[in-house]
């Protein structure tokens, strides 16, 4: 009896690692705040070489807000913000008073937060070894939820290091080995932010970026792996141009009113008792002229951004390139946020990301027009020949065209 049983455990375990083996490779980076034009400055011979060889899409549309949490978290998990859970980087949900806030440990590993299920939560239950070297909602405390292996975030973590990183996981032995890596980089965003995307600042991290690309595709060709694995390159949205005087100061125009703000700059939110908001609204409204404001459930359909108990009472989206204020956070805002931002309507084109992807799974030399990020999840589980979780927003076929015929 229990030789046959040992028996049979061998024959799993060669059975298992013979599926790991025919599993394919992919690696999805992320380059924080890389606008979708950046390629276009013919500073990036790593990216053009990746679109020769594979893939390349007008832009990456972001989900509403165009923030990084809501979208790293769309894009590992397929769904909107409304229904994911991380609407913002930072807010409060009013029914447990609970904060989630980027930066706080606590409250971004709680995964109490995270709605719907992440890629590698989605493909660990299907057999497929994942690793996380960096992305939002990755360091969740939940061990079913999480990859194989997580790096916790540093943000001075120097690049070298984290590819580095990548290529070791990649020497495992074939049993342990991901087959599915994350792997993220904050450059472009930090200096658009600070400097904005004109600058001088944020070309030296476009070229930074598309350097440590470059570094990883030496390390992969180094190891043999290049052939057979699948690179995809993706940011989480763009970055606009703000000017110093470009300010919406709301406690200006909602003065003596009763009121409390979520988030600033390019996406606010007002809380209010039900008794004041009808009035509040109508001052935001008729001072509307730097913004767009909407009651919750009056938020147009196409930012999927109404159906939420996180989503404060009134949403106000500012006009890209302004900032809204309160007295409060505007030194905040002057310091941090002078020359870009981001958090806009998602359908302007400032807000855009990239998607560049090559490897075995996808075509050559093949441009296609705008792709949405929520279907990134799909397109993953159908390279990796698994099940999505259900229900989801995303839809393979909008993306599918991108891959080769199987
Ligand atoms: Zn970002």
């Amino acid at each position: 009896m229990r030789r046959n049983i040992l028996i049979v455990s061998i024959i799993l375990i060669l059975a298992t690692g013979l599926l790991a083996s025919e599993q394919p490779y992919v690696i999805l980076i992320s380059f924080d705040g890389f606008r979708w034009d950046y390629p276009q400055r013919s500073i990036t011979p790593n990216l053009d070489t990746l679109a020769i060889q594979g893939v390349s899409a007008l832009s990456l549309q972001p989900v509403f807000p165009s923030k990084t949490f809501p979208n790293h978290y769309s894009i590992i998990s397929g769904l909107y913000p409304e229904h994911h859970g991380i609407i913002q980087n930072d807010f409060v949900d009013p029914v447990t008073q609970k904060h989630y806030k980027v930066g706080n440990q606590d409250a971004v590993r709680n995964s109490w937060w995270y709605r719907g299920e992440a890629f590698w939560e989605t493909a660990e239950r299907q057999g497929v070894t994942c690793a996380s070297y960096f992305w939002p909602g990755s360091e969740v405390d939940l061990p079913y939820r999480r990859s194989t292996y997580v790096e916790y975030y540093e943000h001075d973590r120097p690049y070298e290091k984290r590819v580095e990183g990548v290529l070791e996981w990649l020497q495992l032995p074939e049993m342990k080995r991901p087959h599915f890596i994350t792997l993220y980089f904050d450059a472009t965003d930090t200096e658009g932010h600070r400097h904005g995307p004109n600058s001088p600042e944020t070309d030296a991290a476009i070229r930074r970026l598309d350097d440590t690309l470059g570094l990883l595709c030496t390390g992969l060709k180094r190891l043999n792996l290049y052939q057979q694995t699948n690179i995809i390159v993706v940011s989480d949205h763009g970055m606009a141009e703000v000017a110093n005087d470009h300010i919406i100061r709301m406690d200006t125009i909602l003065k003596g009113k009763k009121y409390e703000t979520s988030g600033l700059g390019a996406f606010m939110m007002i809380d209010c008792s039900p008794e004041t908001r009808d009035d509040i609204y109508r001052t935001l409204k008729d001072n509307a002229l730097h913004y767009d404001v909407y009651l919750r459930e009056e938020v147009p359909e196409a930012y999927h951004f109404s159906n939420s108990h996180l989503i404060l009472p009134i949403v106000i989206m500012p006009h890209i390139g302004w900032a809204a204020v309160t007295n409060t956070i505007q030194p905040y805002i002057y310091k941090y946020h002078t020359h870009g931002d981001h958090g806009y309507d998602n359908f302007h084109m400032d807000m855009h990301g990239i998607f560049y992807a090559c490897g075995p799974a996808f075509r050559n030399a093949y441009k296609t027009g705008t792709l949405q990020n929520i279907d990134i999840y799909p397109l993953l589980c159908d390279i990796f020949n698994i099940f999505p979780h259900e229900p989801i927003d995303g839809n393979l076929e909008r993306i599918e065209q991108i891959l080769k015929v199987k």
